[in-house]
């Protein structure tokens, strides 16, 4: 078959469907071009975005700050491979490690690459700084976590989808129910190496822990020595009216794993980010990636730091977001159970009696506006950061049209 513009109308697409893997099962909606917290389909019909690449498009589709940056980036160098320097590298490295407070970044490409360089770095800092016997780290997790789709990573996923039939598993961690932390403190014991949480867990359906619950891991953590692993891959980067989730509850972590935004929506750029003290355990040889640090990526990612530093955004997301679940209250009872939460990310639960969630997405998307269901009929709303009050209010009427 030829890649040619044939392929792009709607009937070729589907046709090409037989050559998908089927691992997704998308909305029946064919995006060609996106601006802000718009884009429009093939047959020029426009949808406000409400998923924004699961936060990796927070400051919107094509925010021009960035893709002047990636279109400079292009005409300059674009890949050089880690065994030589270039000159994005360490405004990158040094940006982002100011806007996480920490000495040191290590760059890598997807956010499930970060995580795993987490875990990597988690294990060797527990045999080399705390003393762990060879080869008994442990890792305390929590039930219904999602930190990506590799296969130690999946080994201690609660989702069965994600989970079943790909052991055999990776073994070291150790599974506690997220927001208790009595159960977090019987888990830990000499062996145990880091706690490795989302501040709040987005895929499970925004699902915000009891107050004091990340101070509660903080002081455990610093109390038994074992590193508190922030995974901030999606409620990071402004996404709930702070730089950071643990922000809220003014907690600091010792590592921050961070991906999805920090791409600006172009190019998938990862990092971990923590003091030398740990991050300097990893010498040269022991991890790396081809493309984790590329010029492109650095380019961009400077950008996303920039535009962080001026607060705007986070600001954006406390003040939109609080209108936004002001105005998402009003239809809880209305077809909504109940509204989760924190800035401009909500979770959803519509009343099963109406409907699934995948048929709520798709009413939704009739209505124009695109939002993913996650687990059942729960909805993740997850705007673009950019979003303004009239379009939250097109969002909120769609909604309640779809709850009618
Ligand atoms: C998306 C996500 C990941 C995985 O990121 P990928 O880029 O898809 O590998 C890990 N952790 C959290 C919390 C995420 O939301």
């Amino acid at each position: 078959m030829i890649l040619d513009d044939v392929l792009r109308t709607p009937a070729a697409i589907r046709a090409a469907e037989a050559h998908t893997a089927h691992n997704y099962h998308p909305l029946p909606v064919v995006i060609a071009t996106g601006e802000g917290a718009w884009v429009t389909d093939i047959d020029g019909r426009r949808y406000l975005d409400f998923l924004a690449g699961y936060s990796a498009l927070n400051f919107g589709h094509r925010h021009p700050a960035l893709i002047g940056a990636a279109h400079a980036q292009l005409d300059r160098v674009t890949l050089t491979s880690r065994a030589f320097v270039h000159d994005q590298f360490a405004a990158f490295c040094s940006g982002l490690a100011e806007l996480c407070g920490k000495d040191q970044v290590l760059p890598m490409n997807t956010g499930a690459e970060a995580v795993e360089t987490a875990i990597k770095l988690s294990r060797k800092w527990g045999y080399q700084v705390k003393g762990v016997p060879a080869d008994q780290a442990t890792i305390v997790v929590a039930d219904g976590n999602f930190h990506g789709r590799t296969t130690t990573i999946i080994s201690f996923s609660t989702d069965p989808d994600a989970h079943d039939d790909f052991g055999p598993y990776t073994p070291g961690f150790r599974l506690v129910p997220y927001g208790d932390l009595a159960a977090m403190a019987e888990a830990i014991d000499e062996t145990t190496v880091a706690v490795l949480i989302e501040p709040i867990q987005g895929e499970q359906g925004v699902v915000v822990p009891p107050a004091g619950y990340l101070p509660g891991v903080r002081a455990l953590c610093t109390e038994r020595d074992v590193l508190f692993v922030a995974d901030e891959i999606q409620s990071g980067l402004g996404r709930t009216g702070d730089t950071f989730a643990c922000d809220d509850e003014s907690v600091v972590p010792d590592v921050y794993i961070l991906g999805k935004a920090l791409g600006g929506g172009i190019v998938p750029v990862s990092a971990v980010a923590a003091n030398a003290d740990v991050l300097g355990v990893i010498k040269p040889g022991q991890h790396g990636s081809t493309f984790g640090g590329n010029p492109l990526a650095c380019a961009v990612a400077i950008e996303v730091v920039k535009l962080l530093r001026t607060g705007e955004f986070q600001a954006r997301a406390k003040e939109q977001g609080a209108y936004l679940h002001a105005e998402l209250q009003t239809l809880v009872g209305e077809g909504l159970l109940a509204v989760r939460g924190r800035g401009l990310w909500a979770g959803i639960d519509v009343d099963p009696a109406l409907m699934t969630g995948r048929e709520a997405c798709e009413r939704l998307a009739e209505r124009g506006i695109l939002a993913k269901d996650t687990h059942g009929s729960t909805l993740r709303l997850a705007p673009p950061l950019i979003i303004d009050k009239d379009d939250i209010d097109v969002a909120i009427s769609a909604l309640r049209g779809i709850l009618k």
